[in-house]
């Protein structure tokens, strides 16, 4: 082994495929879980046929043309393109908040400069008061109709806070979008991949110098790849949570993470699309996803897998999923960093090593600079 990667979710697989193929040099993967991919991973349900992204809904986008070539070496893209509802006292109203949703909401035939001017004045309502929490930025930005409808109760339920508690700096902007596009994404591409996710990542690790290993905890003592074997002794890339790799010993660092509510609906089609948000704070999931419409253009056996997701604050046993990132996480983080620096020849990346939500195409672009500017000057 010249090269020990651990944790196989997209910034360690790009990492380990780059030195294999790249520098030629031997990579062993060591993986906690039972499978390769980290979050990105996804099975599919014998019963119905349908793909399942296990750790969440993930779509593929990027205007990083670099990754982009990148990552079409090993899958092919569908044209799907994301687009997510939001349901508010039982209507459902498109998102990002746009022409359409302004328009259903007053129950008006706005052209784009009357709906501009509308949101303006309520968007007033502070009169240059500087926004004491998230609450009134929100408004400062929108206006309180359309905040009270679409963002206060999704953003209570994501934060399980009051938005009147939560700080004003959470949010710099809310795209409002004065014209009917509502795709998701601005993105340059997007797509899923055409024979899915596991598929992608499977390829990734596919190389006669890759070695992946399974159900292998690098933080646990007492077996040959573990921190207290390696470290010092070959180079690491590490990607698993920067505050356990220290034994917490500045403190925890917060996450935020979800639960899932899966059901296997026996209809065909249960809400016509894959998200739609939920944003009243009498409904207690955030989201309500519906798996087969990722994939439009293929053919499935009947029913329908739908999972619904309630957000919450992580305990130590829980996935962690979005750093929560507040003034005393940022402070105990400086002092993992400084620690981190100190680490012989260990390269910490990915969202968990550097307490960071990154997109795949994120992940995967910073580990393609990483690789170019630390692991090859370490060959
Ligand atoms: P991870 O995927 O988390 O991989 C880290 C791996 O390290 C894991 O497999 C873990 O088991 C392993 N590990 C940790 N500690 C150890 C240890 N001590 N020993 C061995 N192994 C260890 N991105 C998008 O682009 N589009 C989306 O729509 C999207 N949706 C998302 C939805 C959710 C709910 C979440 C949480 C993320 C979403 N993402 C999305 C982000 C995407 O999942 C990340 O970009 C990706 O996970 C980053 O890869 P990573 O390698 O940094 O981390």
């Amino acid at each position: 082994m010249d090269l020990l990667v651990v944790g196989s979710g997209l910034f360690g697989l790009t990492i380990a495929e780059r030195a294999a193929n790249e520098l030629g040099v031997r990579v062993t993967v060591v993986e906690s879980r039972g499978h390769i991919g980290g979050n990105a991973w996804s099975t599919v349900d014998d019963a119905t046929g349908i793909e399942e992204h296990t750790y969440g809904a993930h779509i593929f986008h990027t205007s990083n043309d670099k990754v982009w070539g990148y990552v079409n070496q090993f899958t092919e893209f569908t044209p799907y393109e994301h687009r997510v509802f939001a349901r508010h006292r039982g209507e459902v109203f498109p998102l990002p908040i746009n022409l359409g949703t302004i328009n259903q909401f007053f129950r008006r035939g706005m052209g784009p400069d009357e709906a501009r001017r509308l949101i303006d004045e309520q968007a007033a309502e502070l009169g240059g008061r500087e926004p004491a929490n998230l609450e009134d930025k929100a408004i400062s930005l929108i206006g309180r109709p359309l905040y009270e409808a679409f963002i206060r109760g999704y953003t209570a339920k994501q934060w399980q806070t009051d938005p009147r508690s939560l700080p004003a700096g959470i949010i710099t902007r809310l795209p409002v979008r004065f014209t009917y596009d509502n795709r998701y994404f601005n993105d340059t591409h997007q797509g899923m991949p055409r024979d899915g996710y596991a598929a992608w990542l499977q390829r990734m690790a596919d190389h006669p110098r890759i070695d992946i290993r399974l159900g292998v905890d690098f933080l646990e003592p007492g077996h040959d790849l573990s921190r207290d074997a390696t470290v010092g002794r070959v180079p690491v890339v590490y990607t698993g949570p920067l505050d356990r790799y220290f034994g917490h010993r500045f403190g925890a660092l917060g996450w935020r993470t979800l639960d899932f509510d899966r059901r296997v609906l026996d209809v065909d089609d249960h809400q016509g699309t894959s998200v739609i948000n939920e944003c009243d704070e009498d409904v207690p999931y955030t989201r309500t996803l519906e798996f087969k419409h990722f994939h439009p253009e293929r053919t499935h056996k009947g029913g329908t897998i739908v999972v619904r997701e309630f957000s919450r604050f992580a305990e130590a046993a829980d996935e962690p999923f979005y750093p929560v990132n507040t003034a005393d996480d940022r402070a105990v983080l400086e002092q993992y960093r400084q620690a981190a620096a100190e680490e012989p020849r260990v390269l910490f990346g990915g969202r968990l090593g550097t307490y960071q939500y990154l997109d795949m195409h994120m992940a995967i672009g910073s580990a393609l600079s990483r690789f170019d500017g630390t692991v090859r000057g370490w060959f």
